[in-house]
């Protein structure tokens, strides 16, 4: 590879640099330039900045060098990694000849999508035709390229219309520690330049959920305990909107939340069963809602999670110190005792019991749903612990709530301005996906479904009508 005499070294390479290390070229010694040639710099590569203002670009990377022009710094490398924002690719256009047969790696992004009519790379591409565009390395920040990849996203994803010019660019990407993701054409790059403008994609339906379920919930408790107490009995409780009701509304939406985790796959088994094939494909709402399965379940864990930080304070409440003390007091002044019941300790017991065990099961899902740890198992483990231990969690959790409302649906008390306590409108989607789950594991059911999935097609009779019309 030549290198340029027209270079001024104002950085000098150090005299043990191994002549035999390649020479890469930047252009732009802003953030992403300084942080992308620091890496390479860190790897044995040799650099070379293409800068505008040549003598006064602010501190670089030492051991770089800065050539006296762009063109010099192009002639110099046959790889150029452009760190430059696309209003400024213009100047390009008269590097023509010195870019021709060069690997020219588009880093950019913008700051809206559709801003441009074309992708930056492909509009590059067409200014230096005689150039290889390859887009690559713009979904790193250049905060994560001075930090390296074991602390930050390990992904480079690129793509371009030449092979050669992806592999080379993929071997720095790979020298550099980054796994290399080919995305294929220069056509590609559109997608890969509003990656990095997506705001929580997949979140958004969790949290439209989690917003939703959270209000209703919240405004139905707050009517029927603190709105009721204070029209009925002339009782300001307000306060107890802070912990209270709180920790009523946290473990409703993680209940409910946890079973709409599993509620898709049952409606997806169910139209399978219907269509007799697993070949049609589902409704687009229905694949959205799969999708999301993980997030549903991360945001009824963070629920879950909350419920029980909230339940571990409430020994230390004053409102149920001062309640405790009072108790106490009247009856060592009646001189009463209560006696010891055998079934509420029982189903307090179990109540605790149950709530223990569910959160412990639903910690060991989240656990199993990070990528570290779903990587090292196989997939029959995962969907194990995912879907086994999944219901297992639901049932688990569903019981624990059922244990909390005991006898109360008994109670006409229980029903104030004729509606139901929040706890039993919470259990109506997780007992309702847990029993047709069972009606799924019947032996007939299951067997039927099993087929299908493993590619049976149930025969349609229009298609036997058309063919005894056709003979
Ligand atoms: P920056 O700090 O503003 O640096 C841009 C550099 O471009 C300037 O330092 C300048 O270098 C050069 N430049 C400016 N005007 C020019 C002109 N008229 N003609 C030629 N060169 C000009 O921007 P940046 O953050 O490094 O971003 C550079 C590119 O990387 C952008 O396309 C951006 O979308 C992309 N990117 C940035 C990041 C990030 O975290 N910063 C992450 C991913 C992708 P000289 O003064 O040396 O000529």
């Amino acid at each position: 590879m030549q290198t340029t005499t027209a270079s001024v070294p104002l950085c000098p390479v150090s005299s043990e640099d191994d002549p035999e290390q390649e020479l890469l070229c930047i252009f732009g010694t802003g953030d992403l330039g300084r942080s992308l040639g620091q890496r390479l710099i860190q790897a044995g590569y040799r650099l070379v900045y293409g800068s505008r203002r040549p003598h006064s670009c602010g501190p670089l990377p030492p051991g770089t060098q800065v050539a006296t022009s762009h063109e010099a710094a192009a002639q110099s490398a046959q790889l150029i990694f452009l760190c430059v924002h696309r209003e400024h690719y213009d100047f390009l256009e008269s590097l023509t000849p010195q870019l021709k047969g060069k690997v020219v790696v588009d880093v950019s992004n913008n700051l809206k999508r559709d801003l441009y009519p074309e992708a930056n790379a492909e509009h590059l591409q067409r200014l230096i035709p005689g150039a290889h565009v390859v887009k690559a390395f713009n979904t790193l920040s250049a905060w994560a390229l001075q930090n390296g990849p074991s602390d930050a996203n390990r992904q480079v994803y690129l793509c371009g219309n030449r092979t050669e010019a992806k592999q080379a660019v993929a071997e720095t990407a790979t020298k550099l520690g980054f796994t290399v993701v080919d995305r294929g054409s220069l056509s590609a790059a559109r997608e890969l330049e509003d990656s990095p403008l997506q705001l929580f994609p997949d979140w958004r339906l969790p949290m439209r959920l989690t917003v939703g379920l959270t209000a209703f919930f919240f405004l139905y408790v707050v009517i029927r305990d603190v709105i009721y107490a204070y029209v009925e009995q002339r009782k300001d409780i307000s306060f107890r909107i802070m912990v209270s009701l709180a920790n009523k509304v946290f473990p409703i939406v993680s209940l409910i939340m946890l079973s709409l985790c599993y509620l898709p796959g049952i409606m997806a088994a169910c139209l399978q069963l219907s269509r007799g094939t697993k070949y049609k494909r589902f409704p687009d709402w229905l694949d959205r809602w799969m999708l999301c399965r993980k997030q549903l379940g991360l945001v009824s864990l963070a629920f879950a999670s909350l419920h029980v930080l909230y339940t571990l304070i409430i020994p230390i409440r004053y409102y149920v110190r001062y309640r405790l003390a009072a108790i106490t007091i009247s009856q060592i002044r009646e001189n009463k005792t209560t006696a010891f019941d055998t079934t509420m300790a029982w189903r307090t017991d179990s109540y605790y019991s149950m709530g223990v065990l569910g959160f412990g099961l639903f910690l060991l899902l989240g656990i199993s749903s990070l990528p570290s740890v779903s990587n090292i198992l196989s997939w029959r483990e995962f969907s194990f612990i995912q879907s086994k231990l999944g219901y297992l969690t639901l049932f688990i959790c569903t019981f624990h709530t059922y244990l909390y409302g005991w006898d109360k649906f008994l109670h006409l008390a229980s029903y104030k301005w004729f509606t139901p306590p929040s706890y039993m409108l919470c259990l109506i989607v997780p007992s309702a996906v847990l029993l047709l789950k069972m009606l799924l594991l019947l032996p007939c059911v299951d067997k039927r479904l099993t087929r299908i999935r493993q590619g049976w097609e149930r025969a349609d009779p229009e298609d036997g009508t058309r063919k005894s019309l056709l003979t």
